[in-house]
Parts: C-alpha cells; structure tokens; sequence
C-alpha cells in the first residue's frame, strides 16, 4: 500500500504520470483536488460556488478549504486500503504540514519539467467530455483526429476555463511562491524523489516500479 504525492507545476504531467502508476496499482485511489473542484464546480455545490472565483483567476482556494476537503477524502475507506496518489496537494506548507497530522506520506515526486514544456502542454491541452481522458494539440493528440482514444466518442479541441495564458501566468507565480518550502520539508523528512517529467510516456513499468520502490 503507497501513499504517494505527485508534485510539480501545473503541465508538469501529474494526471498523466497518475494514470501511469495507476496501470502498476490499479487499486490505488487518486485523489486530483483540482478535479474534485471542477466537479463541485459544475454540480454548483457550495464548495464549488466557494472555489470558484479563486480558480477563475489561477489562485489558489483558501487552505481551510482545501484541508478539510482532503482530510474528508483522504478518511474515505478505499483510500486508507488501498493507498492513495494525491495530485495538486499540498500547494502551500501549512496544507504539508496538515497533511502530516492527517497521514504519514512514503514519497512525494517531484515532476521537474522546463518552463516552455509547461506552456506548450498547458495551453495544447484539451479532454474527452465523455470519458475525461486527456489529450494535447501538439503533442498528444489522438490517434485518429476528432475520436477520442479511449472510449471512442467524438471530440473537439475545447480548453479547461483557466488553461489560458493569463492565468497560466499567475498558476506558476503560485507555484513558485509556495514550492521552495515545501520541497524543503519533504527533503528534510527524506521522501522527496526528483523525476525527469520531459517524457514520463517513455518510462517503462519497470522505470516507475524503479521509482516507487516496489
Ligand atoms: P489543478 O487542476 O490542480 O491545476 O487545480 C485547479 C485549481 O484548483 C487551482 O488553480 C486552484 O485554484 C484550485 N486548487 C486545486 N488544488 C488546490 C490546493 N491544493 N490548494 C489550493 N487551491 C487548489
């Protein structure tokens, strides 16, 4: 049983890299906080309505929010069973240190990927409205255009609301104001793990078996 962080900026590949481990533990719960708002987010919960004009603008949802929202989760049976890949938490220290009272972590990944990698994947990305798969206009689009891989249904190149350049600007400034510390707590506990996120669709099982120690 893992329990896994995966970090890095926004385009750094987390929901990929997720389903990659997910074929080598396919039991294991991933847990997306940025999912889990769009969810909320179109089923106009209060939380969606809460979160909302924070990820309008690329900001980041209050911790308390955001906290309690993974502790819910995180208290969940499948993801004490069965283990669990938190993708898009922490993002700031005090959820870290939450994080910690809530449950011990066996490593966080560190997804490492260059600037411009990041804007090309973040504004070409685009999703299945069926099945949700992920594809990207440059660089990973489907194998027959206009039909989605996965589940076979049609699709169109229609971006998330907030993978715009503008707000991809103030994602990023988030992400670096907030990243230093965080990876200095998890390198000081000894999980810390750096992956070469240029291309995680060429690692092998054994490569992610290599880097989750199983
Ligand atoms: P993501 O899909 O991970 O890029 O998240 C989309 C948006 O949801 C972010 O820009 C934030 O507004 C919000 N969000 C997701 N996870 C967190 C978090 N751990 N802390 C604060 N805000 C979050």
């Amino acid at each position: 049983m893992k329990k896994l962080i995966l970090f890095g900026p926004p385009g750094a590949g987390k929901g990929t890299f997720s389903g990659q481990i997910k074929k080598i533990l396919p039991e294991i719960t991933h847990i997306s906080t940025g999912d889990i708002f769009r969810e909320n987010l179109k089923n106009e919960t209060p939380l969606g309505i809460k979160a909302k004009s924070y990820m309008d603008k690329g900001e980041l949802v209050p911790d308390e929010v955001v906290i309690d929202m993974v502790r819910d989760r995180l208290n969940k049976e499948d993801a004490k069973t069965n283990g669990f890949i938190l993708d898009g938490f922490p993002r700031t220290l005090r959820q870290a240190e939450a994080l910690t009272d809530i449950t011990e972590i066996d490593l966080l990944l560190l997804l490492e990927v260059s600037r411009d990698i990041i804007f090309k994947r973040i504004l070409g990305r685009y999703g299945c409205k069926n099945c949700g798969e992920i594809y990207n206009k440059y660089t990973l689009p489907p194998k027959v255009e206009g039909k989605c891989d996965k589940c076979g249904a049609e699709i169109k190149f229609e971006q998330r609301s907030d993978d715009n350049e503008e707000t991809l600007k103030n994602r990023l400034d988030a992400y670096e104001k907030n990243a230093k510390p965080i990876i200095k707590y998890y390198k000081k506990r000894g999980n810390l793990k750096k992956v070469d996120a240029k291309d995680t669709l060429k690692y092998t099982e054994d490569d992610i078996k290599h880097i989750l120690e199983i």
